[in-house]
């Protein structure tokens, strides 16, 4: 009788002050990945449905990955019709319980800059919005800030954990924010154009003033027609574009048929549809390799 109380007074205890089992979050976003581990840090388990390095564009859930999702407290997703699949899934999230985040819901915004509408992946659902909004650190602040509130509500108990974290988080996005701010510097306006392979630094190029052109449309699904680059060809000319870009994901072909019949070098490789590895695998490191990348090349 004793035993069975004091067994049971101690698990009250270890229930009551610490967390038993840590916040169960998938995710369907590198970035928003990231952002949840540096938030939740030790209260909450993140799995990587969409892992780096996968192309997001072609991506569909597994069976296996609609087990683990079900499973979760909580879904996060890029929105704004990155996820093709996406409204296809809620009606199991609901069945399930998992509370889907969407960053799409809190950011701000963009129209696709890509001419002619050729993306199959989103135009039956979001018309020409440009889905990568991670390019600009003040909507990653806001989906920072979305993830903190969500966990809050998931789990009270580690209020305070998840916004000390996420303080020190937006501090250092801040901070990342100047440090793009003074590396552009070094880029004459004339020189800040982005010839990229598909269309999805549009949120940076807002932000910074770049121009960009892009080889297929805003999905890595768009086939560029052999006019499309052509006309390409003659705009790189026109403006002595020093260098292009290839991506993480692409397949550079095109670009390197570019490269060929004009004076523009291959300038390495930017991250456009979520993080990689090494150096790229943080947030804050894909955006400074980014925007070193970028700096070296057309300085
Ligand atoms: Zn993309």
């Amino acid at each position: 009788m004793m035993n069975r109380l004091l067994i049971a007074t101690v698990f009250f205890a270890w229930t009551t002050f610490a967390q038993a089992e840590p916040l169960r979050v998938a995710s369907l976003s590198t970035v928003m990945a990231d952002l949840a581990r540096d938030i939740g840090a030790e209260r909450v388990e993140v799995t990587e449905i969409v892992k780096p390095g996968v192309d997001p564009h072609i991506y569909e859930p597994t069976p296996g990955d609609r087990k683990t999702i079900a499973k979760s407290q909580i879904l996060l997703a890029s929105g704004l019709g990155f996820e093709g699949y996406l409204d296809k899934l809620r009606p199991s999230l609901e069945k399930a319980g998992v509370r889907l985040v969407v960053g799409g819901d809190v950011v701000k915004p963009i129209e696709a800059a890509c001419e002619g509408h050729e993306d199959h992946h989103h135009a039956h659902s979001h018309g020409s919005i440009d889905p990568h909004w991670w390019h600009s650190i003040s909507n990653v602040q806001a989906v920072a800030a979305q993830i903190c509130d969500a966990f809050v509500a998931a789990d009270p108990a580690g209020k305070a954990a998840y916004e000390a974290n996420a303080k020190k988080l937006q501090n250092r996005l801040a901070a990342l924010s100047k440090w793009v701010r003074l590396q552009l510097a070094a880029l004459p306006k004339a020189t800040r154009v982005l010839v990229t392979s598909h269309d999805a630094l549009g949120y940076f190029a807002k932000d910074n003033g770049f121009e960009i052109f892009a080889v297929q449309g805003i999905s890595t699904s768009d086939q560029p027609s052999s006019q499309k680059v052509k006309r390409l060809i003659e705009e790189i000319k026109a403006r002595k574009v020093k260098a292009i870009f290839a991506e993480n994901i692409e397949n550079p072909k095109v670009l390197e048929q570019i490269t060929n019949e004009t004076a523009a070098k291959l300038g390495g490789v930017l991250y456009a549809d979520g993080l990689g590895s090494g150096a790229a695998a943080t947030y804050e490191g894909m955006m400074k390799s980014n925007v070193s990348t970028i700096v070296e090349a057309l300085k």
